[in-house]
């Protein structure tokens, strides 16, 4: 308990005395008149010496001049205050070295006379700390500085890079999939800036029917999915790549997407099918080719071997006998050779019927005529008690067509019908014209066409799985097709295995000779 004035006194020096701040009392002329022990000691004097100081003593040089108008100033107008706000003070050491400080200021009357009193703290430690601060903050602004420079850097090259990306563009999407950033070569080719394009919306772009498929696709991708799909553009295919671009909390807020134009590809890709399907058509047309001929032209050139060298033998052992069998022989000789001519015939029709060297003749023929005179021809190949049945509901006689191409797919039809059906079963031919149309039938009830077979009926030499024991080069129908399509007519094949065949024919003719 301070509870006299000597207490008081005492425990005030013990205060000054212990403190670690310097206590300076100095007079109006600025003589230290009162110091403590750490005052002196800051400025590496001893206290007598230092108790003879003046405080500009205390000063640096450079500052003594400005520090003693200061002080004139203070001894005018006390009051209690820090000095130097806003600058930094310094002290002068004994040795001549300066240190930094901080310093309070207040004053007293006593006796009629002014007493300044400086309470003073070196803060050469604080100062340190504050320097070492000050030039870690340099480093880290260095740093950013030059991860800055270095992130344009890097940042410059990608937008050079996705400027120069070939057929193509690179996107930046966000979630109503507005485009972010967009560079590449196809903008420049296409007179687009990125500028125009960032902010607009990608899928407005494009096409309505592809914008559901290409919407869902992208926003699969905020999902987390990488996908990849084409679309079309302007007369272009496109191949998307896209994969999602989380940010820095892994929440994906932005897609990138890579759209290369694929079109040349695509048609390169759709021309070497067309080709390698060329390819094989044409093989398997070989192969049919060789195992038709093969089996086709087996039977007339032994037929033509065996009657030859019979013929040879016959004509060393000359008599009546032998003539009447090199007659025979000669026959089988000739009509041998005449199969293989019409083989070769109706192979070569084929080739001039594609190379366009047949034309059609329009004329006006007497249908019903052109049609008794082909049943008349065919009775010659026809089979034990076959019958050809014909019903023609057509009024008018006459009909304006290639008379000679009719009878050509007419003959075909019919040899099938007789030759793929039994003895004694009956073959129906119907006609009629309506609306400027000639509907023809011709009707069997012979073997059929199997299902797996039907699509292949007028590819060249294909035969079906259930003839192979008869006889035919599988042209017949090819013929009737190729014909057709000069006519300008369809035909149309109803089958069903072991019950028959119906072949359809529509044939356009003439406005004159519709009237039925
Ligand atoms: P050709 O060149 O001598 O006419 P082909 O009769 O075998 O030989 P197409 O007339 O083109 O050749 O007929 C092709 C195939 O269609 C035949 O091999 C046969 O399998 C089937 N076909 C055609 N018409 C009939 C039919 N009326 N009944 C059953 N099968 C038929
Ligand atoms: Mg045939």
């Amino acid at each position: 308990m301070l509870d006299n004035i000597e207490n008081l006194n005492e425990v005030l020096h013990r205060l000054l005395v212990s403190s670690a701040e310097g206590f300076i009392i100095s007079n109006e002329k600025g003589q230290i008149v009162l110091s403590n022990p750490a005052a002196s000691k800051m400025f590496l004097y001893s206290s007598q010496e230092f108790e003879k100081l003046t405080i500009e003593d205390l000063v640096p040089q450079k500052f003594r001049k400005a520090h003693k108008h200061h002080r004139t100033d203070y001894n005018e107008k006390p009051v209690q205050r820090s000095m130097g706000i806003g600058l930094e003070l310094y002290g002068l050491k004994k040795d001549g070295s300066e240190f930094p400080i901080e310093i309070s200021l207040n004053h007293i009357r006593h006796k009629g006379k002014l007493l300044v009193m400086a309470l003073i703290t070196d803060i050469t430690e604080k100062k340190k700390i504050e320097q070492r601060l000050f030039n870690l903050n340099q480093e880290l602004e260095e740093k950013v500085k030059q991860r800055t420079i270095e992130l344009e850097k890097s940042q410059k090259l990608y937008a050079i890079i996705a400027r120069h990306f070939p057929n193509g563009t690179i996107n930046v999407f966000d979630q109503d999939l507005n485009y972010v950033f967009v560079e590449g070569k196809e903008l420049f080719e296409l007179g687009i800036t990125s500028e125009n394009l960032v902010g607009t919306n990608f899928i407005e772009k494009l096409d309505a029917q592809i914008r559901e498929t290409a919407k869902e696709n992208l926003l699969d991708v905020f999902k987390g999915k990488a996908k990849q799909f084409e679309i079309n553009y302007k007369d272009n295919i496109y191949l998307l790549s896209a994969v999602p671009l989380p940010d820095e909390e892994d929440k994906i807020t932005q897609i990138l997407v890579v759209e290369q134009n694929i079109s040349t590809q695509k048609k390169a890709e759709q021309e070497t099918l067309k080709a390698l399907a060329k390819e094989k058509e044409l093989n398997e047309l070989k192969s049919r080719f060789v195992s038709m001929a093969s089996h086709e032209f087996r039977t007339p050139l032994s037929s033509i071997l065996s009657s030859a060298s019979l013929l040879e033998k016959y004509n060393l052992n000359r008599g009546a006998d032998s003539t009447e069998k090199a007659k025979k022989h000669i026959s089988r000789i000739k009509s041998s050779v005449n199969n293989l001519t019409q083989i070769l015939n109706d192979f070569l029709s084929i080739d001039k019927l594609e190379s366009g060297k047949i034309t059609s003749n329009i004329e006006k023929i007497n249908l019903k005529e052109l049609v008794h005179e082909s049943i008349e021809e065919m009775s010659l190949i026809k089979k034990n008690n076959q019958e050809i049945i014909f019903d023609c509901t057509a009024k008018n006689k006459e009909v304006i067509i290639d008379g000679h191409i009719f009878k050509n797919i007419l003959i075909n039809l019919l040899s099938n019908a007789i030759k793929y059906s039994e003895e004694e079963s009956k073959i129906y031919i119907n006609c009629r014209v309506q609306n400027k149309k000639l509907y023809f039938q011709v009707k069997d009830e012979g073997v059929g066409i199997p299902k797996k077979d039907l699509k292949h009926m007028f590819e060249r030499f294909y035969r079906a799985s259930n003839v192979t024991n008869i006889q035919g080069t599988g042209l017949g129908l090819t013929i009737v097709k190729k014909y057709l399509d000069m006519l300008g007519g369809k035909i149309e094949i109803d089958s069903e295995e072991n019950v028959g065949t119906t072949i359809k024919l529509i044939i356009p003719i003439h406005e004159k000779d519709t009237a039925n």
